[in-house]
């Protein structure tokens, strides 16, 4: 079956390593139960024989999938016919060299790059990935969707569903969602159903429900989104000249972008679009620290498939008897037991990578200078380069080294922090207002004070 289609879905686990058609809809191994990948046939696609060939199409985005981001690059995600494809205009990002920044963190000018996917419609990176996910879903014909969220999942696939007609339910934790997030959800139309647990609750929930009541699920365990989120590195190296950089940093949360860039660049390597592999930098928030945990103390590997469960579910065991709730401010990466771990063990082994987690407190403060120095973002994106700083100081990582750090979020998505940081004066880079009687000479004698 397989070996005559252009794409199929391949079961990771090597010990069963069963496929299925594009055409279903399982989200999780129907065999084994574990995760499914998205496979080409590549010599049934006519993939352009350069990468810039994708460049091109900037001069013909009238054709709305041209316009697209993600469908630019159409051949190296060719799951489905052009007439289900849904575009709302995703992945209009931009890769932004940032010489103030570098210079501050003790970088050299011209290595620093921050690649901004607060610009996608709905204001984070996840767009990349509902776009894919939501042409599936038309695919195979789905009238009804759900997914857990954090918050941008709800937002984007709030915003996606009602474009392509199909009705929406999405389930949050209580309390800790950012506003800019929850009031997206509402807005867009979609059912909200807030469950008085956590993240890892409302994950387990919905899994379940899918599954009794049919819906398509969209949460990073989909297969199709990833494929959408390799796009990112796609335009990261279109915003360099199509050059390799010789490092990509982004947050760890359910890790679907980390394993979505292991693929999209071990696709382009053997394709022979790029002649070397970037290193991936992938930052923990300490408060939600799990990858962070397995890779570096208890030497969880890919191993060919072959991972050693036991390390990981010994850990879980851990955390269920501790009552462990993870927290950090970054709540788009307050996340202890991540989806898609074993596919991000692949994408360390395919980019050499390397695991960090950084404080609220560095998070926070680098959220701060992305704002004064780039576009700013919202918390979880500032892991990167509060991760970066780690890794320049223990020179893993050198100041002329090429870096593009992921900036996944819009920094409008998360208000309260960005005020409590700046109003309450305690972070190393807080500005807050001054407050000044309603005197003309009085608010001139203020701006002149320094
Ligand atoms: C979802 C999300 C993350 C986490 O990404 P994963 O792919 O789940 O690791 C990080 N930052 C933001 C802003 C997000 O919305
Ligand atoms: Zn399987």
């Amino acid at each position: 079956m397989a070996e005559n289609k252009q794409a199929f879905q391949k079961c990771i686990n090597p010990a069963c390593g069963a496929e299925f058609e594009c055409s279903e809809a399982f989200f999780k191994c129907p065999q084994c139960g574990d995760l499914l990948d998205i496979k080409y046939n590549w010599d049934k696609i006519a993939v352009p024989k350069k990468l810039s060939d994708f460049g091109k199409r900037w001069t013909t985005r009238n054709n709305r999938l041209d316009f697209s981001g993600v469908w630019r690059f159409r051949e190296l995600l060719n799951f489905c016919p052009d007439e289900f494809k849904v575009s709302i205009g995703e992945g209009q990002t931009l890769l932004q060299q940032n010489d103030m920044l570098a210079e501050f963190i003790g970088m050299e000018k011209g290595s620093l790059h921050l690649q901004y996917e607060g610009l996608n419609p709905s204001g984070s990176f996840k767009d990349n990935g509902m776009t894919a996910a939501f042409s599936h879903a038309k695919m195979v014909g789905a009238k009804s969707c759900a997914c857990a969220s954090t918050g941008n999942t709800s937002a984007a696939v709030a915003l996606y569903a009602h474009h392509c007609g199909i009705k929406c339910t999405v389930f949050i934790g209580s309390g800790r969602i950012a506003f800019g997030k929850l009031s997206q959800a509402m807005d867009y139309g979609a059912k909200t159903i807030q469950i008085l647990g956590d993240f890892d609750d409302c994950m387990k929930q919905v899994q379940a429900v899918c599954t009794k009541l049919g819906l398509y699920l969209l949460n990073s365990l989909n297969p199709f989104r990833l494929e959408g989120q390799k796009t990112i590195m796609y335009r990261i190296l279109e915003g360099l000249g199509w050059s390799v950089p010789d490092w990509i940093v982004v947050p760890g949360g359910n890790l679907g972008n980390s394993s979505a860039f292991g693929k999209a660049f071990g696709e382009l390597k053997q394709l022979g679009l790029i002649d070397r592999i970037p290193r991936l930098a992938i930052i923990n928030a300490t408060g939600a620290d799990t990858l962070c945990e397995l890779v570096n103390n208890r030497k969880l590997k890919w191993n060919g498939g072959e991972v050693d469960e036991k390390i990981y579910k010994d850990f879980y065991a851990e955390l269920t008897a501790k009552n462990f709730s993870p927290h950090t401010c970054a709540s788009a990466i307050e996340i202890s037991r991540p989806v898609n771990l074993k596919k991000c063990l692949r994408a360390i082994e395919i980019c050499n990578g390397i695991v960090r987690a950084v404080s609220d407190e560095a998070i926070t403060d680098a959220k701060a200078l992305i704002g004064k120095y780039g576009l700013g973002c919202e918390p979880a994106s500032a892991a990167t380069i509060a991760g970066l700083g780690v890794l320049l100081a223990e020179k893993v990582i050198k100041p002329n080294e090429t870096v593009a750090c992921v900036l996944t979020g819009h920094c409008l998505k998360d208000p309260n922090v960005t005020v409590n940081y700046h109003k309450e004066g305690a972070g190393k880079y807080s500005n807050p207002p001054t407050e000044c009687p309603n005197d003309l000479e009085r608010i001139i004698k203020l701006m002149s004070q320094d």
